[in-house]
């Protein structure tokens, strides 16, 4: 049994007329919580209930919080996750009303992570992390998979990042498929781009603060396995603005009518917005990534504080 689904992977009309390449997007939006999450994380989650594992515990109101509560639906075992004093009602609301244990514990994310931790231990609930996990990234992997099921050979790969969860999943599995020369375009807003400050200092850095609309995307530091294969696997990351972010948000919804997170927007703007990178490469697939963390009402406000018109 899968937690997720087989995505449907469709041309971009367009992008392709835009560009006079073949660009596809592999719409992981439809995924049953909304983003892309539910595979890695199903794989998780799956992996500990053949285990016999009696709970989840978890510290994310985001995409991997709503992948760890349908998991645990599905497989008829409770979740907890844990969240700050500063989440909004509405997304303790959300995930209530997904069936979650909401525990509200700590004043940042820290506190709540500790926290989390802390019940895994006393509770002996598992503890199901955002994007650093190597089942996580397995579950992930299985994108290239559809792709090539779908037959198409892409010689790029579009994809946001924001631990690195979902390009070393990408990376292994096209490393599995022995595709090594597609190359991966990466994307992350500037305020949170510390995949991209990593590769150019070398080493593995953290941001000393996140300063972006697609909070998604806001690891201050990516995990260790993503800097380790983006020194192996061909790799041009590149950085987009909120405003870019937003505005590819809506190209995408007035060709696909189908919401997503500024998150996905950095994705979709690298070929929206920014298409010179894509110069070299024939056949091109983005990753829409989704996120349940947006409404056309929150699109438009970001959209005035970003200064579109
Ligand atoms: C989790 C997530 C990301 C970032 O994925 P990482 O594995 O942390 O790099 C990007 N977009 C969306 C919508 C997500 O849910």
């Amino acid at each position: 049994m899968n937690l997720h689904i087989h995505t449907p992977l469709l041309r971009s009309n367009s992008l392709s007329k835009a560009t006079g390449k073949k660009i596809y997007f592999k719409i992981e939006a439809l995924q049953p919580s909304g983003s892309f999450k539910d595979r890695g994380i199903g794989t998780l989650c799956q992996y500990y209930a053949l285990k016999q594992k009696t709970g989840f515990v978890c510290a994310s109101g985001g995409n991997a919080g709503m992948a760890v509560a349908y998991a645990s639906n599905a497989l008829q075992i409770p979740a907890t996750i844990v969240l700050p004093h500063t989440t909004p009602a509405p997304v303790i609301k959300k995930l209530q009303q997904a069936n979650a244990n909401v525990i509200i514990n700590g004043k940042n994310w820290n506190q709540a992570n500790s926290f989390a931790l802390t019940l895994s231990k006393e509770k002996s609930l598992c503890y199901i992390p955002p994007f650093d996990h190597p089942l996580i990234w397995e579950g992930h992997a299985t994108i290239v998979k559809e792709i090539q099921k779908d037959e198409v050979h892409p010689d790029a790969i579009i994809l946001s990042v924001g631990g690195g969860g979902l390009y070393s999943g990408i990376v292994q599995g096209l490393q599995a498929l022995k595709w090594n020369t597609t190359t991966i375009i990466t994307s992350e807003t500037v305020g949170a781009a510390s995949f991209h400050e990593s590769l150019k200092a070398h080493k593995r850095i953290q941001l000393p603060s996140i300063n972006t609309i697609a909070v998604t995307l806001g690891a201050k530091q990516i995990c260790q396995n993503a800097f380790d294969m983006a020194q192996r696997h061909p790799t041009i990351s590149q950085t987009v603005s909120d405003a870019q972010a937003v505005k590819a948000c809506f190209e995408f919804l007035e060709e696909r009518r189908i919401l997503v997170e500024p998150a996905c927007g950095a994705a979709l703007a690298v070929a929206y917005e920014n298409r010179a990178v894509l110069q070299p490469f024939k056949t091109i697939v983005i990753i829409v990534c989704g996120g349940s963390g947006v409404s056309f009402d929150l699109l438009q406000q970001w959209a005035r504080e970003t200064s579109l018109p």
